[in-house]
């Protein structure tokens, strides 16, 4: 195959993408594949000879999309969706067909200095100060394994990365039970440890308890413990937990305390001003994450980090050996030095095009939209003979039960994903499993949003 080939088709490709997605209603959201059946079907050794295209693109066609949970589908309301907006779809060909990297500024300048451009309109376009800058990553887990190392180093006087942790005194990171995974990974990687993790209590509203993290805090040091830093969410992604970003920051701060804030789903909602208050007191933070590619429909995988300051940040991770200098310019941003992998994929291309081909006015649309239809949606399952709201909607986010069972409410999320019109997924909730509604797919409309209190109502038996 040779460029000329790939003319050819990609064309096919691209009708195939068109015919592909206008199918989506009709295919069951989530893949009816069994384990072990794809894999099954492929040989098993590569092959020695070259094989013709239309051989490779026919067993594409026949094998993959079939056994594919199609998160492009509008009527996927499980996890949060990683959306794909079409312009951001064409973004993603067009750094593919560049196939560059963005490790220093020389070996990218056009993705090195738009990157930089696109974190400006979008801290603009969230109401975050003009101090703040940042950088694109693969994923809200790694800007957060990022943060929770500058935590570390900062604490240790940089002294961690050079000495290892063994003979330094044990560091504590507090965050709320209600924050993702990513964070019990990100200290575990660092080397500090599951154990200096604190799960600080939650208030009634499930937001971290400000006065538990302060005596926390004060406790620890009495203990001889080195407190590093403090993460707070904003959009938890079981519930929708929402911390009080300023007080909480106002503890870090008392103490010195480096602090991140997780914002990775409920963040581009911030682009409208009247979700703001959900996260007041922000721009206090050092570290913010938020994912784009999850309701912005930049195409998967982009996560933002702003910056208050990305000093710490560089040197936690910045090492320029003599072959990555690049000679006579000191004033050019390398994002290698901010990120944990050298090389860099061209992702603010996408973010170029989606921001501009929608515009900020088209995605408050969107996200307007998928917030009151599930509203509507709570509304209709609230109503519905049999059902109980567990939590109400936080942005796009609720969960429900279903009579008052663990076991029926398992078992009906069983029978809703075979049926397939519809995804949902589950989570546990003091103690309780419950059903997660989540409504945040980039071309879902409210007929498919209602979808839902309908299959619920048919599959319980509920007369319509
Ligand atoms: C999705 C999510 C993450 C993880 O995001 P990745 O980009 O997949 O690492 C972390 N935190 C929250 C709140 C999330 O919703």
């Amino acid at each position: 195959m040779n460029h000329d080939d790939l003319n050819h088709w990609s064309k096919r490709a691209a009708d195939w993408a068109r015919d592909y997605h206008a199918s989506l209603r009709k295919r069951p959201v989530r893949a009816r594949t069994s384990p072990g059946e794809i894999a099954a079907r492929l040989p098993p050794t590569a092959p020695e000879q070259p094989e013709p295209m239309d051989a490779i693109f026919a067993d594409f066609e026949s094998i993959v999309p079939g056994a594919t949970t199609h998160w492009q589908h509008p009527r996927f309301f499980a996890y949060f969706p990683a959306n794909a907006a079409p312009a951001s779809m064409l973004a993603e060909q067009l750094a593919n067909a560049i196939a560059g990297q963005a490790m220093l500024w020389q070996t990218a300048p056009a993705a090195n200095e738009i990157e930089a451009v696109m974190i400006n309109w979008l801290r603009d376009a969230m109401g975050l100060p003009a101090a703040f800058t940042g950088t694109i990553h693969d994923s809200a887990t790694t800007a957060t394994l990022c943060a929770v190392l500058t935590m570390r180093e900062r604490a240790l006087a940089w002294r961690g990365n050079t000495q290892g942790l063994a003979a330094l005194p044990r560091l504590r990171i507090y965050a709320s039970a209600e924050t993702h995974s990513s964070i019990d990974k990100a200290v575990r990687i660092a080397g500090i440890g599951q154990d200096n993790l604190v799960k600080v209590p939650t208030v009634a509203s499930h937001a971290m308890d400000t006065r538990a993290l302060n005596a926390i805090i004060c406790a620890d040091r009495s203990a001889g413990f080195l407190p590093a830093g403090v993460i707070a969410c904003t959009g938890g992604t079981s519930i929708g937990a929402f911390d009080d970003i300023g007080p909480t920051l106002e503890v870090a701060k008392a103490h010195d305390l480096y602090s991140h804030v997780d914002a990775a789903w409920a963040g581009s909602a911030m682009i409208c001003p009247e979700f703001r208050p959900l996260w007041e007191g922000a721009a206090g933070a050092d570290s913010i994450v938020f994912n784009p590619h999850k309701w912005l429909g930049a195409q998967f995988d982009c996560a933002v980090q702003f910056l208050r300051d990305p000093a710490p940040q560089i040197n936690t991770l910045g090492l320029r050996p003599e072959y990555l200098n690049t000679l006579g310019q000191d004033e050019i941003t390398n994002y290698n030095e901010w990120t944990v992998p050298l090389g860099r994929r061209f992702r603010a291309l996408k973010l170029w095009f989606t921001l501009r081909a929608y515009g900020l006015e088209g995605l408050r649309r969107r996200i307007r939209n998928h917030v009151r239809w599930a509203g509507e949606a709570h509304d209709e399952i609230a109503r519905l003979p049999g059902f109980a709201i567990t939590t109400p909607p936080a942005l796009s986010l609720f969960t429900f039960r279903y009579d008052d069972s663990d076991r029926a409410t398992e078992d009906l999320l069983k029978r809703i994903n075979d049926d397939g019109r519809i995804y949902l997924t589950q989570t546990r909730h003091q103690g309780k499993f419950v059903i997660r509604m989540q409504v945040g797919q980039f071309d879902c409309t409210r007929e498919d949003v209602m979808m839902v209190p309908a299959v619920l109502r048919e599959l319980t038996g509920g007369a319509k």
